[in-house]
């Protein structure tokens, strides 16, 4: 049976993934969006290899190039915030939510109504709407699949288990390419080495997040939502090898893990397939080659983005939001070379001492917030 596919974000790592899954299935796949930034050349090539319905680009001011990458081709071309939205809204089996930051919220959103499926990477639209996203998907009857590696992990390890019997669940975390490295040799890290994982190959965001922790600190948000834990039974553990992708304990002692290689394919052909399963053309787990896998409890006095995002949970109404907001602002001045790395977490942690409003009730408040908490992290940033 063919199954229509949106896919949100197609230009960029976990798109260009996810269509590598696709392409291995042509007749088990029609693709309805295909949805980038900007990047009018390469989402039209993508949107002719695949057939797509529609090509839209957020950015309006690259629709014209779009429009004349995809002339004679009879695919639709479509641009701006609303367009986004729109083709987000389109009847379709599953949407890859798998834009970058809080400005997939909204697209993503629009998904979630229509109550089919939704595969979601882009964890910042989870960490910043919480609740109101949470109350979405329940009203409208969506399958949310949790599409992060880890998320993703734990998702299967309670598969077929009562979720009342859960002690606590671990999160993995690589450690990111400085997890060895002194403060002072943090202090002085640069944009192109933080990009760089040790083992995934990434979005420079969420690299620098890897880079920082706050991809875990976003990680354990994500997780106290989308799982029925409370926060102190989630924990954290730096394991180097990004093997084991995370741990469900149950109250009797046994810990149920997911392993695997660290491609994102494995978790993305576990949504594109559930509740079944796919193959995928990733190379079986070697262990023996393996030899070792090590575990070791993280630091937080170098990386404080976990305590920080712990914190933000605890405190609740829009802490998380404006931890987000502020983490999103802090690594595009970093990676602008505007802001050293170990400012990243001083930025957050002085946002969220600053400017911390109630819970958002909807969608439109989610938004405010997230934009009052960019404006008043630009006025901080230019302090520095
Ligand atoms: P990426 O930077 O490679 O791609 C981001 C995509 O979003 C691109 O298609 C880009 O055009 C689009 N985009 C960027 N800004 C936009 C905007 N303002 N409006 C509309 N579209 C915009 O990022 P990625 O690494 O693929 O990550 C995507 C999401 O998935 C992130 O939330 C990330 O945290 C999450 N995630 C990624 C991985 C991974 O391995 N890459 C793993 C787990 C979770
Ligand atoms: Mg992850």
């Amino acid at each position: 049976m063919t199954r229509r596919i949106s896919i949100l974000g197609a230009t960029g790592s976990i798109g260009g993934s996810t269509l590598d899954l696709i392409a291995r299935q042509p007749d088990r796949w029609r693709v309805a969006a295909l949805t980038a930034n900007c990047q009018a050349q390469e989402l039209a090539r993508l949107a002719r290899r695949f057939d797509a319905e529609v090509a839209v680009v957020a950015d309006e001011t690259c629709l014209p190039e779009l429009r004349d990458a995809l002339a004679g081709s009879g695919i639709e071309a479509a641009g701006g915030a609303g367009a986004l939205i729109e083709s987000a809204a389109r009847p379709v089996d599953i949407t890859i939510a798998a834009i970058v930051g809080c400005a997939g919220l909204a697209p993503t959103m629009a998904a979630i109504e229509q109550g089919r499926t939704v595969a979601l990477a882009n964890k910042e639209a989870l960490v910043s709407a919480g609740d109101v996203m949470k109350a979405a998907v329940a009203r409208c009857g969506t399958v949310l699949l949790p599409m992060d590696s880890e998320h993703n992990a734990i998702f299967q390890c309670l598969a077929g288990n009562d979720p009342a019997y859960v002690r606590s669940i671990t999160l993995t975390a690589s450690g990111g390419p400085f997890r060895d490295w002194s403060m002072a040799q943090l202090a002085a890290a640069t944009p192109a080495q933080a990009v760089k994982h040790p083992n995934w190959s990434m979005g420079a965001k969420i690299s620098v997040d890897s880079a920082t922790m706050f991809n875990k600190g976003l990680e354990l948000i994500e997780a106290w939502h989308l799982f029925p834990v409370a926060l102190d039974a989630l924990r954290i553990i730096i394991h180097p090898q990004s093997v084991v992708h995370s741990m469900v304990e149950y109250r009797d002692g046994s810990t149920l893990a997911q392993l695997g290689p660290s491609d994102m394919r494995v978790p993305i052909a576990s949504c594109l397939a559930w509740p079944e399963r796919m193959d995928t053309p990733c190379p079986p787990l070697d262990l023996a080659r393996l030899g070792e896998l090590t575990f070791r409890p993280p630091d937080e006095d170098r990386f404080p983005a976990t305590r920080l995002a712990r914190e933000a949970a605890a405190a609740g109404g829009a802490a998380p939001a404006v931890l987000n907001a502020a983490n999103e602002m802090a690594v595009a001045a970093f990676l602008a070379g505007h802001l050293p790395f170990t400012r990243i977490a001083v930025t957050v942690e002085e946002l969220l001492a600053r400017y911390v409003p109630p819970a958002a009730a909807s969608l439109d408040e989610v938004i405010a917030i997230d934009a009052e908490a960019r404006s008043v992290a630009r006025q901080m940033l230019e302090l520095v």
